[in-house]
């Protein structure tokens, strides 16, 4: 069975993802630092008749990265999917925003899938030696790479370096069978925008999760699964 490991899987894109790839015939390992929300999702995965793993870590600590995917890989035997999807978006303007808060932007956004990336790469490139199936990296940034929305310029930032951070990986990891693929969604109605909006989206002035989700799943097996190296931006109805 193929398996794939999702970062921020207990809620919004996250959690979608994670339901679509298991749904997709994937063994999943879902981190996050919460563990209520990711035995949530872990119980929706296996009453469907699906195969979760709940690894709570904090993606920004690179200690606790390699442990989680140690573990991902111990009790799933492999890994062919990463979706480094964890983020936050704390919404202050670069004049006021504190070392520590650039700081949490930066790790959580940027660093953390350098992290993931560094600690699945020797099961990615084991496998493609083994068997020519190597593994697929997918990134999700945001519309902000290119275009910070006031008080997002610390995210836009770290979500630009994402998308190069995408490409250098498409580069480095040609030759062990590894693909990257970065994700940039304009709005998508989930907890994290609705906080930054301060209230509920209009239904149908936004992507919604699951749009992402379908995404991802065309990354890993559907029409742009021959993509490597781009960021491919989504939007909600014409660009
Ligand atoms: P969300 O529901 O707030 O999801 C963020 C997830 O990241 C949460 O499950 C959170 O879980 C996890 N997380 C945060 N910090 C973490 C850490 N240090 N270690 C491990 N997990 C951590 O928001 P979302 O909208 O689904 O966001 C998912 C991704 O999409 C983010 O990268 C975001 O930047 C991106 N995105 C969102 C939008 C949008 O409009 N919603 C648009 C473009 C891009 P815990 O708090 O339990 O750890």
């Amino acid at each position: 069975m193929r398996a794939a490991l999702v970062t921020g899987a207990g809620t919004g894109i996250g959690r979608a993802v994670a339901v679509r790839l298991a749904q997709r015939g994937h063994a999943v390992a879902l981190v996050g630092r919460t563990a209520a929300t990711l035995e949530a999702v872990a119980g929706d995965i296996r009453a469907a008749g699906g195969v979760a793993e709940v690894l709570p870590a904090d993606v920004s600590d690179s200690r606790a990265v390699g442990a989680a995917v140690a573990a991902a890989r111990e009790r799933l035997g492999r890994i062919d999917v990463l979706v480094n999807n964890a983020g936050v978006a704390p919404l202050v303007r670069l004049a006021t925003l504190s070392d520590a808060g650039w700081r949490e932007i930066l790790e959580t956004n940027l660093s953390s899938a350098f992290y993931m990336t560094r600690a699945v790469w020797p099961a990615m490139a084991a496998q493609f030696q083994r068997e020519a199936s190597g593994g697929v990296i997918v990134n999700i940034s945001s519309l902000s790479s290119r275009d910070p929305f006031m008080g997002l310029g610390a995210y836009g930032a770290a979500k630009a370096g994402l998308n190069l951070l995408t490409l250098a990986t498409a580069r480095e990891g040609a030759e062990v069978g590894i693909r990257a693929v970065c994700l940039a969604p304009g709005a998508v109605d989930t907890g994290m925008y609705r906080k930054l909006i301060g209230g509920t989206p209009e239904p149908g002035t936004t992507l919604l999760p699951e749009d992402v989700a379908d995404a991802v799943a065309g990354v890993v097996g559907g029409a742009t699964r021959y993509s490597s190296g781009e960021t491919l931006f989504l939007h909600h109805g014409p660009a």
